[in-house]
């Protein structure tokens, strides 16, 4: 994207810097893409026109970002396109940000199951119900040990992590995943 910018920028300005990359001519011998030629071949025609009365710029991070949001692929855990994550994750410390980031791909060093992909002597088994392996989605979900917690803070679903990210570092937090302070 930020490419992009730079390329319209150097295009439509001709006091700009790299001016003359934009405007690099064909070689004879087609054996690589100019700057130019990928500009407007590749990067720009799919994009939706810029109306007059929009700055370039700013239309190129719109749709650009639009077109990354719309081919997000499914989530890993739970194989579906998560929900949006609920606004007041911003006032949660950074520490218990990065947390939730990490437990929504099951990427947390806290899960053993991810323990157990870096190392495979680890045992995954959840060490509170020794039932099943000890994911995000069992915690979250399933385990036994934490049914009276989920209860008390009216958790039934992974999705929780995106939805109530404030409720799902409660229970976290109370179910010793994390520690008890941030
Ligand atoms: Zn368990």
């Amino acid at each position: 994207m930020r490419g992009t910018q730079t390329l319209a920028a150097a295009s439509t300005n001709q006091h700009h810097p790299l001016h003359y990359v934009a405007q690099h001519p064909h070689m004879p011998r087609n054996i690589k893409t100019t700057p130019s030629t990928r500009y407007h071949t590749q990067i720009l025609s799919p994009l939706t026109p810029c109306t007059p009365q929009t700055n370039l710029q700013k239309h190129i991070h719109t749709q650009i970002t639009h077109q990354s949001i719309e081919t997000l692929k499914n989530n890993t855990q739970l194989h579906a396109r998560p929900p949006d994550i609920h606004p007041p994750e911003s006032f949660l410390p950074r520490e218990d940000r990065v947390h939730l980031a990490r437990l929504r791909y099951g990427h947390n060093p806290a899960l053993l199951t991810y323990q157990k992909r870096l190392d495979g002597a680890i045992t995954d088994a959840c060490p509170g119900c020794n039932t099943a392996p000890h994911s995000i989605k069992h915690i979250m979900e399933d385990c036994n040990t934490h049914n009276h917690t989920r209860q008390q803070h009216n958790i039934h679903s992974l999705r929780v992590l995106w939805e109530s990210p404030v409720q799902a570092m409660t229970l976290l937090r109370s179910s010793g995943l994390l520690g008890q302070t941030a």
